[in-house]
């Protein structure tokens, strides 16, 4: 059982934020995470892929804006509940209750909803015998460390970005790539779609086209070969310890669906200038909210934590005069 002002579900970079943008406002925080570690898509689909957008910094790997986000957040000391996922909210602005699948239970004056996609999950190919191999991490859904394919013989499998730029990441480490895609036209960049097509005219990459994953080989979860079937049938093997299937992330808004909030195409409806929900009390930041006009951006994430934040101040403190100030007047906890 847990007490606190605000309560943040999803500890991605909006999240992280609003822990920020709420301590700075001296309102309590707990984060709670359905991953066992913080940073959301950042830290759990990419890592080590520089970022160019975030203001101030010309290029940061997404793992090191997590870190510095949780340096920024450390003087409030936020709570954290991670590895647990929220399945209900009840009360109304002032008190609400949350419980997750772990039986903890929270209450808080204020929610925000900074759930991103959701409980998001890699599509999974309907392949025979694959959980065994996803429990022994032959089969990924992403690449954390590079390092970790090293000397590797590794097949790609899909046509979009994610494909095309782990490709052309993995050349330089692994010892084989294979690309498989059901067709020569690749979803990528046309910048990076060159660069797989210069790659693979100078045998660097295997491309395997068109064709699509048919069958895995191994026993005791060890990946031996992965078998792939052409549009007419005829298979191929690739020999092969990984498999890294890029088949896009499947969007579920999971138990949020279910608490009474206006939503539009699996996302929260919220009030542009507050970022407050149909529901008083309950705040939606990040990919989750939506709104005309609306930019899947981690800097739009922060901005709205800000705004977010400012919101709630009243719910949180009725009564208590908020004087709008600079970081650079308030300072920070020591
Ligand atoms: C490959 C790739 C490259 C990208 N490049 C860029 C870029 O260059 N610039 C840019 O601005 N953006 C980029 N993005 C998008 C960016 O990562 C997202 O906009 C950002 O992560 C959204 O942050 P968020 O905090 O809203 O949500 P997320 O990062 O999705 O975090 C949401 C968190 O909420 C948790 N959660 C969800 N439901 C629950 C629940 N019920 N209970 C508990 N926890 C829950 C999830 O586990 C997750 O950790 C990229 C995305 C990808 C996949």
């Amino acid at each position: 059982m847990t007490e606190t002002d605000v309560a943040i579900i999803g500890a991605g970079p909006a999240g992280l934020f609003a822990a920020f943008e709420c301590g700075m406002l001296k309102l309590g925080c707990v984060l709670i995470d359905a991953l066992d570690e913080v940073g959301g898509q950042c830290a759990a689909l990419y890592p080590e892929k520089p970022i160019f957008d975030i203001p101030g910094h010309p290029a940061i790997e997404a793992g090191a804006l997590v870190n510095q986000l949780e340096q920024q957040i450390a003087p409030f000391a936020p709570g954290r509940l991670l590895g647990r996922r929220v399945t209900a909210l009840s009360g109304s602005a002032g008190a609400f209750t949350l419980r997750t699948d772990k039986d903890d239970q929270v209450t808080a004056r204020a929610v925000i909803i900074a759930a991103g996609a959701g409980a998001f999950g890699p599509n999974r190919p309907p392949l025979e015998g694959l959980a065994m191999f996803e429990a022994s991490g032959a089969v990924q859904y992403y690449v954390r460390r590079r390092e970790d394919f090293r000397g590797r013989r590794v097949v790609i499998a899909g046509g979009g970005d994610s494909a095309v730029d782990w490709a052309l990441q993995l050349k330089d480490v692994a010892a084989r790539v294979h690309v498989v895609h059901r067709r020569a036209k690749f979803r990528a960049a046309p910048e990076s779609a060159a660069q797989l097509d210069a790659a693979a005219a100078k045998g660097e990459i295997d491309m395997v086209i068109p064709y699509q994953l048919h069958a895995l080989h191994g026993a005791d979860g060890q990946l031996q070969a992965v078998e792939v079937a052409d549009l007419d049938g005829g298979t191929r093997m690739l020999e092969a310890d990984r498999l890294l299937p890029f088949f896009g992330l499947a969007m579920d808004l999971g138990p949020i669906a279910q608490w009474g909030l206006d939503l539009e195409r699996h996302h929260v409806k919220v009030i542009p200038a507050t970022c407050e929900t149909s529901v008083r009390g309950i705040f939606a930041i990040g990919d989750v909210a939506t709104y005309p006009g609306k930019l899947k951006l981690i800097l739009q994430g922060f901005s709205e934590a800000a705004m977010a934040a400012h919101a709630i101040h009243p719910i949180a403190r009725p009564g208590e005069a908020l004087h709008f100030e600079y970081s650079t007047t308030k300072g920070v906890p020591a």
